[in-house]
């Protein structure tokens, strides 16, 4: 499933193609990616925009277009957006949805499952509260700090992997980013995360930051269904500290990293790196 790494390798490699371009055409093939509006209404709010803008609030796309109409796009499990150069009539599979530019260029959104999602929101103030409903602080913002991480974890009883990975609380971390994000940190996953020290969540909050930078640097994880923009793989998986390394050895200090389960997500851990809570007595 793609994650916040992964969504702004996307922006990045969108953005220069987009920005200035005119939407001439909107296609929904799939009525559900854009539920509950239908079709027609989508295509008529953004058919002869220009974009102005696009960009990213945790793992959503905000395609900003002009008179204050923003294109809210989510991937999900296995969506991707690909982008078809003029001329390029190659037929790609699972379209749902066609934008059609004024230069000939083609965005596609295609997704096996089914279960990406499009909305159009109408005013800056929409876009921002839809955002603000859902989403905790960016990440990779100077608004996230080790002082809001604290604050926001104080009192918490919920393990740190299930605080990292809710979305109102830090945007954009899933489960690749938050394994890596503990393993750095050397924080047990099943911690409560009120407990923390200081010095911890000052680990936690570095952490955080250099997995999802590191996961950019690679442009993104291509575990899965995960392509860039002309389809080719990022290449985060194969520099994974711990994240689905089950029985090989610990970067740090050679353990064999185990898998548990943890926020009902597949966790991997250094047992040396991340020691288990102790019970409380
Ligand atoms: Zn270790």
């Amino acid at each position: 499933m793609p994650e916040l790494p992964e969504v702004e390798t996307i922006r990045r490699q969108l953005a220069p193609h987009l920005a200035g371009r005119r939407i001439v055409a909107a296609t929904v093939l799939d009525s559900r990616w854009c539920e509950p509006a239908a079709p027609s209404e989508l295509a008529d709010a953004v058919e002869g925009r220009e974009v102005l803008a696009v960009g990213r609030r945790g793992k959503y796309f905000d395609v900003d277009l002009a008179g204050e109409v923003h294109l809210v796009m989510h991937l999900r499990m296995t969506g991707n957006l690909l982008l078809v150069p003029p001329g390029d009539e190659q037929e790609r599979p699972y379209v749902r949805v066609r934008f059609e530019l004024d230069d000939g260029a083609t965005v596609l959104f295609a997704d096996p499952r089914r279960f990406g999602t499009g909305l159009v929101l109408l005013g800056d103030s929409a876009r921002d509260e839809y955002f603000a409903q859902r989403l905790g602080v960016e990440p990779l913002s100077a608004d996230f700090t080790a002082a809001a991480l604290q604050a926001e974890a104080k009192g918490r009883r919920s393990p740190v992997k299930a605080f990292l990975l809710s979305q109102e609380r830090i945007a954009g971390v899933g489960n690749i980013y938050a394994d890596e994000a503990l393993f750095r940190a050397r924080i047990h996953p099943l911690r409560a995360v009120g407990t923390l020290k200081r010095p911890q969540v000052e680990a936690l909050h570095a952490g955080v930051i250099e997995s999802l930078e590191a996961g950019i640097d690679a442009r993104g994880a291509s575990i899965d269904d995960f392509r860039h923009t002309d389809g080719a793989r990022g290449s985060f998986q194969d520099r994974f500290m711990v994240h689905r390394r089950e029985g090989e050895p610990c970067p740090r200090c050679g353990t064999e990293i185990v898998k548990l389960r943890a926020a009902g997500r597949g966790t991997y851990i250094c047992p040396k790196c991340q020691p288990r809570p102790r019970a409380r007595s």
